[in-house]
């Protein structure tokens, strides 16, 4: 646990470029304010420190309260319990019994938002998302229509279509692997909440994959120009439609590197991408075709 104060202490100028440091309080960060660099970060506030209250302005500067609210937290409320220990009296203890159990309601949600926050950190997925995926998951909470489904399997599905609808370059088989459901149920799932909740269905962009594709491939951002020239005629015509994203980044990749000559096998490209050598020949010959057409006309 670190302080405020004690860090701005330790570290008086930026260990990369020697600036000065500047503290944000809102955020709890220390920041360098040359270069930018974060220090630190996630500090606790410890300004507020004081037990006693004598006056309105005491208590602005020393009242403390608990964690910030967050739409993560099923119900958004302050739940306390009651120590089943130390209640000797019959008739409290069937109050705590009460108490200890859970609605249906509340149980689910929590189910639900501990398996977000879960995929969420694995992903490395970003607030906004989660946020989306579990107001999505309420919204279909409150239709009724999760009764009887898999609670993991309908939160993934939400985590899937938030991410698709915010142009978050996560695939299906990405979120998959994180769940221990069945892809069967995923989609069934997903086919249910885009249907019941009238969602608009979104093509996911395939230019957005290809900076990481090209990443773990280790190609240079000529090639990722190269195939930005041979995507963008297709996505501005929408021929991407019902067609998975995957396999035209594939194709792209392949096509880009024959241009360049760098002898990058189909085998190497469908790997990383998680498609098959028979989709990227397919997804290679229609790009291959796309071009052709513009070049004569
Ligand atoms: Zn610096």
């Amino acid at each position: 646990m670190t302080s405020i104060t004690e860090n701005s202490v330790k570290l008086e100028m930026c260990p990369e470029c020697y600036g000065k440091i500047i503290l944000i309080k809102e955020k709890g960060e220390t920041v360098c304010s040359q270069c930018g660099l974060i220090i630190y970060e996630r500090q606790f506030d410890l300004s507020h420190k004081g037990i006693k209250i004598f006056n309105k302005d005491d208590r602005i500067k020393k009242e403390r309260l608990g964690t910030p609210i967050s739409p993560l937290i099923p119900d958004i409320t302050l739940y306390t319990y009651i120590d089943k220990n130390y209640i000797y009296h019959s008739e409290f203890k069937r109050a705590v019994r009460r108490d200890s159990n859970l609605t249906w309601r509340s149980r689910n949600l929590l189910i639900a938002s501990n398996e977000l926050k879960r995929i969420g950190h694995n992903l490395n997925l970003p607030r906004f998302i989660l946020i989306e995926a579990f107001s999505l998951y309420k919204k279909a909470f409150k239709t009724k229509m999760l009764k009887g489904r898999s609670i993991i399997g309908m939160i993934t599905a939400c985590i899937y279509y938030s991410c698709k609808n915010k142009s978050i370059p996560r695939t299906f088989q990405e979120i998959l692997h994180e769940t221990p459901i069945t892809e069967k149920i995923v989609k069934k799932c997903y086919n249910i909440l885009v249907r019941e909740l009238n969602l608009k269905v979104l093509n996911a962009n395939p230019m957005l994959f290809i900076p990481r594709f090209a990443a773990e491939l280790n190609l240079g951002f000529d090639i990722e120009i190269i195939i930005r020239k041979i995507l963008q005629p297709m996505i501005n015509k929408n021929l991407f439609c019902g067609k998975d994203p995957k396999g035209f980044c594939a194709g792209a990749l392949y096509f880009a590197c024959k241009i360049k000559n760098l002898g990058i096998s189909q085998k190497e490209i469908s790997k990383v991408v998680g498609v098959t050598e028979v989709t990227l020949r397919s997804r290679y010959k229609e790009l291959l075709q796309n071009i052709k057409l513009i070049t004569y006309n």
